[in-house]
């Protein structure tokens, strides 16, 4: 395993290491956003949470993982790593790819900015995982890959 592979390996653990917490790999294809999105949620029901927060945690999960399989790997293919993780009330979502990286995060970050050339996308995906979560934190390392972290309080 490569250092860079064993950290992000510790990383995940570090994420999940309170009594309750999950990590998976799966290949960053569309077809598997799905799935993606559905482990997250069957994780998360013993929180009891709402259908409100079920459908929140469920958009963020599924704007991370599109945008790390069409961005990070350019809908090639590439490993992407789910971290899921419950700390009292908090959900602790990472979502992981090893891609293209992003060169300016303050920019991708706002709201409309997108560098889609298909004019398919809007530019709003982070701005939803900021909406929907309580908290976002992305970091990314051009030619190396991005972690996006979001966490969100279940049951006020
Ligand atoms: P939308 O999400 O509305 O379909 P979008 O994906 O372009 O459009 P954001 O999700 O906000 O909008 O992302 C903004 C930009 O950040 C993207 O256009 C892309 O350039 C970059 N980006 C986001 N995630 C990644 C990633 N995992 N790897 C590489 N680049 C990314
Ligand atoms: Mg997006």
């Amino acid at each position: 395993m490569e250092a860079r592979e064993m950290e992000q390996e510790r990383e995940i653990c570090t994420e999940a290491d309170g009594t309750d917490g999950f990590r998976m790999e799966m290949e960053g294809l569309s077809r598997n956003e799905e799935f993606a999105r559905v482990v997250v949620a069957v994780f998360m029901s013993r929180m009891n949470p709402t259908l409100e927060e079920l459908d929140d945690v469920k958009t963020a999960v599924s704007e991370a993982v599109t945008n790390a399989v069409i961005h990070g790997y350019q809908n090639h293919g590439g490993k992407v790593r789910i971290g899921c993780s419950i700390s009292g009330n908090e959900l602790t979502v990472t979502v992981q790819d090893q891609g293209t990286g992003i060169a300016d995060l303050k920019k991708a970050m706002e709201p409309m900015y997108t560098t889609d050339q298909s004019g398919e996308r809007s530019g709003m995906g982070f701005s939803f995982m900021e909406a929907f979560m309580d908290h976002l934190e992305v970091e990314s390392c051009p030619g190396k890959g991005t972690t996006v972290r979001m966490k969100k309080r279940i049951g006020g």
